[in-house]
């Protein structure tokens, strides 16, 4: 299976005939994707299945396989993430549309006559299943680092003005 994807097509035509897709994608062709990557090589495996389900909605079953290479927030290295996403994409003419789909699809919104890039809804659902913060799950900074870390949190107490003895002795003399 190493055969590319068409650059275009009609979901709505392919669900009515129950066509299937089947290939690959760069990476570094998804330039949305690889501008949050660490490094873009490798690639997506992509298939996709199109049918119309019993109540008639048009709709995409898809899967896609890859190993994203992200950065750690916390060391700035190299963090290996490996993604398998599946998902079902109901086919709708307009987003108005997309809220009477049944729970179980995501909104696919395709304007009339409009053929479509079928890598621009992988990499939407790439970009989607990104962590907000990517990290290592071990603690994967030295021990040194968390302790500078905490230092730099202590503030400085501003110490109070010692109160001059004489002032003490004349508030003493006054109670009397
Ligand atoms: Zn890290």
């Amino acid at each position: 299976m190493r055969q590319q994807l068409p650059k275009e097509i009609d979901p709505f035509r392919f669900a009515q005939t129950g066509r299937e897709l089947e290939g690959e994608i760069k990476l570094a062709t998804l330039s949305r994707l690889s501008a949050s990557l660490y490094k873009d090589d490798g690639v997506v495996q992509v298939s996709m299945q199109f049918a119309v389900d019993d109540t008639g909605t048009p709709y995409m079953q898809g899967h896609f396989e890859t190993t994203l290479s992200l950065t750690c927030e916390r060391c700035l290295q190299e963090l290996v993430l490996p993604l398998k996403i599946d998902t079902q994409l109901g086919l709708v003419r307009h987003e108005k549309l997309a809220e009477k789909l049944s729970d179980q699809y995501e909104p696919w919104v395709i304007e009339d006559h409009e053929l479509v890039d079928p890598a621009t809804v992988v990499e939407d659902e790439l970009i989607l299943a990104l962590p907000l913060v990517p990290k290592h799950e071990e603690n994967c900074l030295p021990d040194e680092a968390w302790v500078s870390e905490d230092k730099a949190d202590t503030q400085m107490e501003k110490p109070d003005k010692p109160e001059s003895p004489f002032a003490i002795l004349s508030e003493l003399k006054s109670k009397k």
